[in-house]
């Protein structure tokens, strides 16, 4: 073994899908309806507030600032979640604020995790939840959602666990569970029926839940967003996770946080003092300034908030038509801003055999990037090594796009698809 290999705990991790399709971006200049992130700007709102910030005359807010949250920052959180959560969150001991909601995740998963402890994942799966648990020594177990209707239109309504696999799932190694509503990829906003089938379950082996919400504000009518924590005894037993960069539209500034009691934030604190220590200050400020806003104008019509998903919803419509005017079946969202799509009716006009890649679906979006113009995530990503095979089938667009892009992709497609 070389002296300088990976460690194991590291080594199933050494591929990126997202470092990997970022470079085929540059490479091959598609039309880029892969990674989620807006190609539009972000509200001059806050925009302008991060500028306010940077030159304002207070020296101190581009200094380090307080390590586990920007005051400004966790009492604006804390202020917009008590009235969400119908109870009193303490900004000072109840919020953490990090890096994006990866950090979020990094910190919760690592500070709680002895080694053996079993977190259960939902699959489809937003890819890094596996990677951490592995390198902090715990052990992932799986359980699919599979769309239960085949016909006509699908929404993700219709991906469903099986409640019995679930339950079998927990036992006294357990630790915890990860669940993601709005779902990244499939777009599903977890119904209250499966959310407390969880809770319960969660409470019968006292265990932890994990809730990424990064999506929480993009859920299209007449779907609602409902927070676990908000379930009967669940807030002790929840660490929720959301994202400035999906709430804001600015993903490149990576500010998330995790809420949730004091006793199980510690542990995220522990590894967060001593990794990143504290986040980037003037953008803290800025977000603050943007959630202060939103308070103001909260459920109103001109929240950004509800403007956004309303232009979202636009999108979201306007590619389930062109992607099914191609020849795919998307999968409808109730949340966020991605649409699977299963592909496999168009196998016969791409030639998988250029690409070398093991899962169909790599060779399929490599060989649409290379060859087509439009660049789409292989779905296959969100599912561990033994059940790849779930996600073959079907791409992940993201429609958080300029429309002038979405129209671009939709023309390339319906031309494509026209060709012998
Ligand atoms: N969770 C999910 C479900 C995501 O889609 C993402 C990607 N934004 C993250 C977490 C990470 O968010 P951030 O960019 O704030 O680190
Ligand atoms: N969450 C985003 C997505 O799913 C971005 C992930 C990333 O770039 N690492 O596309």
């Amino acid at each position: 073994m070389s002296r300088f290999g990976t460690p194991d705990r590291f080594k199933a991790s050494d591929n990126s899908v997202w470092v990997e399709y970022r470079q085929l971006s540059i490479d091959y200049k598609p039309v880029n309806l892969g990674q989620g992130y807006p190609d539009f700007c972000a509200p001059k709102n806050v925009t302008k507030a991060l500028a306010n910030a940077a030159l304002s005359p207070n020296p101190l807010l581009n200094q380090y600032t307080r390590a586990f949250g920007h005051p400004r920052l966790v009492n604006v959180l804390a202020k917009l979640y008590s009235k969400i959560l119908v109870r009193n969150l303490d900004a000072e001991n109840e919020v953490l604020i990090t890096s994006g909601a990866y950090e979020a995740l990094f910190v919760t998963i690592h500070g709680h995790t002895r080694p053996e402890d079993e977190w259960i994942v939902i699959e489809p799966f937003f890819d890094c939840y596996v990677p951490m648990i592995l390198s902090s020594g715990g052990v992932p177990r799986f359980i699919a959602l599979k769309p239960k209707k085949t016909s006509d239109t699908i929404t993700s309504a219709d991906w469903l666990f099986d409640k019995k696999d679930m339950e079998k799932l927990f036992n006294e190694k357990t630790k915890g569970i990860i669940i993601n509503t709005p779902h990244n990829p499939i777009g599903k906003v977890f119904t209250l029926e499966e959310l407390q089938f969880i809770a319960n379950l969660a409470k019968r082996w006292n265990t932890l839940v994990v809730s990424d919400e990064v999506y929480e504000w993009i859920v299209y009518e007449p779907k609602r967003h409902i927070r676990i924590a908000t379930l009967p005894d669940m807030f002790e037993r929840t660490i929720t996770i959301g994202s400035a960069g999906k709430t804001f539209s600015v993903t490149g500034w990576k500010i998330g946080w995790a809420y949730g009691p004091e006793n199980l934030l510690k542990n995220l604190k522990i590894v967060h003092q001593n990794s990143i220590y504290t986040c980037v200050t003037p953008i803290q400020e800025a977000v603050a300034v943007g959630f202060e806003e939103e308070l103001a104008r909260f459920g109103q019509p001109d929240s950004y908030f509800v403007c956004l998903k309303n232009e979202l919803l636009t999108k979201r419509d306007f590619m389930a038509k062109f992607l099914t005017d191609v020849g795919m079946s998307p999968t409808i969202p109730e949340g966020g801003y991605f649409m699977v799509a299963n592909w496999i009716a168009l196998e016969n006009k791409v030639r998988l055999e250029e690409e070398q890649d093991a899962n169909k679906d790599y060779r399929f979006t490599k060989w649409m990037i290379k060859n087509v113009g439009v660049l789409g995530m292989p779905s296959s990503t969100f599912y561990c090594d033994g059940h790849k095979h779930l996600g073959e089938d079907n791409v992940r667009y993201c429609f958080i796009k300029d429309d002038e892009n979405l129209k671009r992709a939709a023309e390339i497609l319906l031309k494509w698809k026209s060709q012998k």
